[in-house]
């Protein structure tokens, strides 16, 4: 997969890709990640990208030549999902992750300032995408995060991609608790399942325990998934518990 990334400040996206599985996924070839500058696609000799909002108001916005111009450079072919990063956007979640993690070019565009001149938004951008409900001075975080959670869900990226798939959201549910070494710490002993050896009776745990955290924390996920008797009767007994 290749992702370019249009961005005013750079500086803010390299780190991040340096390390860790992002970092693992370019050495093995599954990611291309180019981050590039918004100037190097001005023509003019202040490398100028942003200007006055037409009716006057405060702010900068972003100009519609040097998108347009990096856009066509990077895309000319049309075939890549061309997203902008806006607050605006669809809430990005799991499930876009996992799609997006299908495509093979992606180009992110991070905003500054007031945003982006609207003709942008109308010819070029396919998709758009908010990571919340909150205002943040650029889209070069939100590229990355955009990047991190596709990036981790890259068959081959992680070390264990199965591990990808047991966290939370995946499967609609929470993930479940986890402990490592000492089995006692400070008085405080690991659940005893997790010693059995017993990996079916292991998994089984899990699983109830990823319910019951789904149940406490985010019961709407509950409603997306079709659930047996089995899971049913066990969030009954939830139920009655926290009644009682
Ligand atoms: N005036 C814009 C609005 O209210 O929709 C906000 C502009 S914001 C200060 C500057 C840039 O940061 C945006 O163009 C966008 O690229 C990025 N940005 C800010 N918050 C974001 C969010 N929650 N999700 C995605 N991108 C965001």
């Amino acid at each position: 997969m290749k992702i370019d990334v249009i961005a005013l400040f750079p500086e803010i996206i390299f780190p991040a890709l340096q390390v860790g599985i992002l970092s693992r996924a370019q050495d093995a070839d599954v990611l291309t990640v180019n981050v590039h500058s918004l100037r190097d696609f001005t023509t003019d000799r202040h490398k100028s990208v942003d200007d006055y909002p037409y009716g006057g108001e405060a702010g900068m916005i972003l100009k519609p030549e040097p998108l347009f111009r990096a856009v066509r450079t990077l895309n000319p072919q049309l075939t890549a999902r061309v997203i902008y990063l806006t607050p605006q956007g669809t809430p990005f979640n799991q499930s876009i992750a996992e799609a997006l993690s299908l495509e093979s070019h992606l180009i992110l565009i991070c905003g500054r300032y007031k945003g982006i001149d609207e003709r942008v938004r109308e010819k070029l951008i396919t998709d758009e995408i908010s990571i919340g409900d909150y205002v943040l001075s650029g889209g070069e975080i939100p590229a990355l995060v955009l990047i991190d959670a596709i990036g981790r869900v890259l068959p081959r990226a992680l070390g264990d991609y199965e591990s990808a798939q047991s966290d939370s959201f995946s499967q609609e549910l929470l993930d479940c608790p986890h402990y490592t070494r000492p089995a006692e710490f400070e008085g405080m002993q690991i659940p005893e399942i997790l010693l059995s050896g017993h990996h079916e009776k292991i998994d089984r745990w899990r699983y109830e325990q990823s319910l019951k955290r789904t149940f406490e924390r985010r019961p709407d996920l509950l409603e997306k998934i079709e659930l047996g008797d089995e899971e049913r009767a066990y969030l009954n007994s939830l139920e009655k518990a926290e009644e009682a």
